[in-house]
């Protein structure tokens, strides 16, 4: 049995080889037994019910939460030469009809849903005709009430279940579950403990870095500017930052768009559609964008603000490098962010033990943006994973920048702050520290204040960047509300007592990523072409991982390509051709690399 999925692998996707927990799903999923799958991202789940698709009887039903991910999963299956289809309510009656008569003559065996059609009669009615072998329920984590993502209609499933019968085996799958959301799914699904497949969390292809105390709007155009070509997600908190990104870096004359829920259903859709099909090449979204999105040649993903938990910033930051290639996750951390989120807790409808547990959760990803210690195994900490090796990856393995004792500028700032009486913000008191005629600080008779004009030699700005980088840090705290105070920490007191010392790395500027060699170029180009023609998107024709493939083994005739890993039969037959034609006047020197 195992053989044959394993000739399918090789035969639809071009791999030889299963990846981490493939095999063991597939084994119990074959034996119709039901299993949960946790891997992260890019840990090749959807390749666990497509596989089945075409070994089981009966029909394998995906349920999916975004019916706008619907065409995207469907387009890809096929490019790989698997049937698929979905039905949803974008359809008519009739084109509904067509594609319930292909799955009854097994013609097509692989069916999406979103979860809300599992209670529709007309559907139901007609599936009593169709045996249904397996139900795969991806993004399984929206069924658990402590998810960051919790979904009513997957509460659906379970009733839809006892509806198709227990010859229907039962596929859960997710890459966020800490062991309550597991145990949730398990329970709501009926998936015996045993029957669980946990793969590692760790991407090692994934670099994570927290960057903290910079000019937000400043370090994110450099930082875009540097990745030329590169497809990334910007994600802001509110509609009003999107706005506010997408008009700078469309001015700055980068590829944007913008997606969130302010924006017509419609405006939506062609945004992320101009993304996905690498007709633009960065998207600047609230956290509404991306859930479950295919594209898998993401190459960074930026946080505008600190997420509200590090389950959702994993969701969301997993979304850079599905294709295995290295992909960037940097988190611009801002300790305002912390207070805006504590408010939205506090002003939430959630009851006490919710509201606490929340509470925790922020306070944990508060803890990953302060910690020294390697990123990487922060978040298998939280994931309740043993840590390994530090990743030498992420910004804490690696940093090595040079550090400057600034023990007496954090002390002038602190004494001010005392001096105010902890109630004032960060603008007047860097006002104050710099000696500003503003009316305001007159008025308000802080210009007799000894610490008046201390740090004259600075701009106001820098003394505000510098208050920032100390509140970052964790000397200084703001209070709660829509105008927070500054306040002394006790890290804050010890550095005034003279105990501590207060060291600074120098700023951190983005790193540029090398541009890509003019053979990936053509590629890339001729990728994105075919894509058009086919109209599907780029990263369906072949992933980022295969083209670059293609750089470093030349394949120059068919049964060298197929040797490639992603290049199985149909998009040997289909593309095989376009791209040896390429790669064969790059052999004889007519493409410069
Ligand atoms: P997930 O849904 O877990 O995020 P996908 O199913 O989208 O992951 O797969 C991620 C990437 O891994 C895809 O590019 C897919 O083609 C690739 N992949 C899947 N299975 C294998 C395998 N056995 N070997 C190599 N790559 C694989
Ligand atoms: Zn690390």
């Amino acid at each position: 049995m195992l053989d044959e999925a394993k000739e399918k692998l090789q035969h639809h996707f071009g791999y030889e080889t299963f990846l981490n927990g493939q095999e063991r799903i597939l084994h119990h999923v074959m034996q119709r037994q039901s299993v949960l799958g946790i891997m992260p991202t890019g840990g090749g789940k959807s390749v666990c019910y497509q596989i089945p698709s075409l070994m089981l009887p009966g029909i394998t039903i995906v349920i999916s939460p975004l019916i706008s991910l619907m065409k995207d999963q469907v387009d890809e299956a096929r490019e790989a030469g698997i049937p698929a289809t979905f039905i949803n309510s974008s359809l008519s009656y009739d084109e509904m009809q067509e594609r319930m008569d292909l799955l009854r003559r097994g013609e097509c065996r692989l069916l999406y849903v979103a979860p809300e059609r599992l209670s529709n009669q007309e559907f139901l009615r007609q599936l009593q005709s169709i045996p249904v072998s397996l139900a795969a329920v991806d993004e399984a984590h929206c069924l658990s009430q402590w998810g960051h993502d919790f979904r009513p209609a997957y509460m659906e499933i379970p009733r839809f279940l006892s509806f198709t019968g227990s010859d229907t085996a039962v596929l859960a799958l997710t890459a966020t579950a800490t062991p309550q959301v597991a145990e949730d799914i398990s329970h709501a699904l009926d998936i015996p403990p045993d029957q669980m497949v946990k793969t590692g969390f760790a991407r090692e292809n994934l670099t994570f870095s927290v960057v903290k105390g910079q000019n937000r709007e400043a370090y994110i155009v450099d930082y875009v500017k540097k990745r030329k070509n590169q497809p990334g997600i910007i994600y802001a908190n509110t509609r009003k930052e999107v706005e506010k990104l997408w008009e700078k870096l469309n001015k700055e004359g980068i590829a944007v768009e913008k997606y969130h829920g302010g924006m017509e259903a419609a405006e939506r859709e062609t945004a992320q559609e101009r993304f996905v099909y690498d007709e633009v090449t960065v998207m600047a979204a609230t956290t509404a964008f991306g859930m479950g999105i295919n594209k898998s040649n993401v190459r960074f993903v930026l946080h505008a603000r600190m997420p509200r938990n590090i389950e959702s910033y994993y969701q969301e930051a997993g979304r850079a490098g599905r294709d295995g290639d290295p992909g960037d996750c940097t988190l611009l951390f801002s300790p305002q962010d912390a207070g805006t989120h504590q408010f939205l807790i506090d002003q939430s409808h959630l009851d006490e033990d919710r509201k606490d547990k929340e509470y925790r959760k922020l306070r944990q990803m508060i803890h990953y943006c302060h910690t020294e210690d390697c990123l990487q195994n922060e978040m298998l900490r939280y994931f309740g994973e043993e840590p390994q090796d530090p990743c030498g990856r992420c910004l804490n393995c690696t940093d090595n920048r040079t550090l400057e004792d600034v023990t007496e500028e954090a002390q002038m700032v602190f004494s001010c702050v005392k001096r105010m009486r902890e109630r004032f913000g960060k603008t007047i008191t860097a006002q104050v520290l710099a000696g500003s005629s503003n009316e305001k600080i007159r008025t308000l008779n802080l210009h007799t204040l000894p610490t008046y004009g201390l740090m004259k030699n600075k701009t106001q700005k820098d003394v505000a960047s510098f208050i920032d980088f100390l509140a970052a840090h964790a000397y200084l705290s703001l209070s709660d509300g829509a105008y927070p105070v500054l306040m002394l920490t006790n890290a804050a007191i010890d550095v005034l007592r003279g105990t501590e010392r207060v060291m600074r790395k120098e700023t951190l500027t983005a790193e540029t990523v090398s541009s890509e060699d003019p053979l990936f170029e053509e590629l890339r180009q001729l990728r994105l072409e075919l894509a058009k023609q086919h109209g599907v998107a780029p990263y369906m024709v072949f992933s980022d991982k295969t083209l670059k493939e293609f750089c470093r083994y030349r394949p120059q005739r068919e049964s060298e390509m197929m040797e490639i890993k992603g290049v199985g039969r149909q998009k040997l037959e289909t593309y095989g051709e376009a791209f040896l034609g390429v790669l064969q006047r790059a052999a004889a020197g007519e493409v410069k690399s």
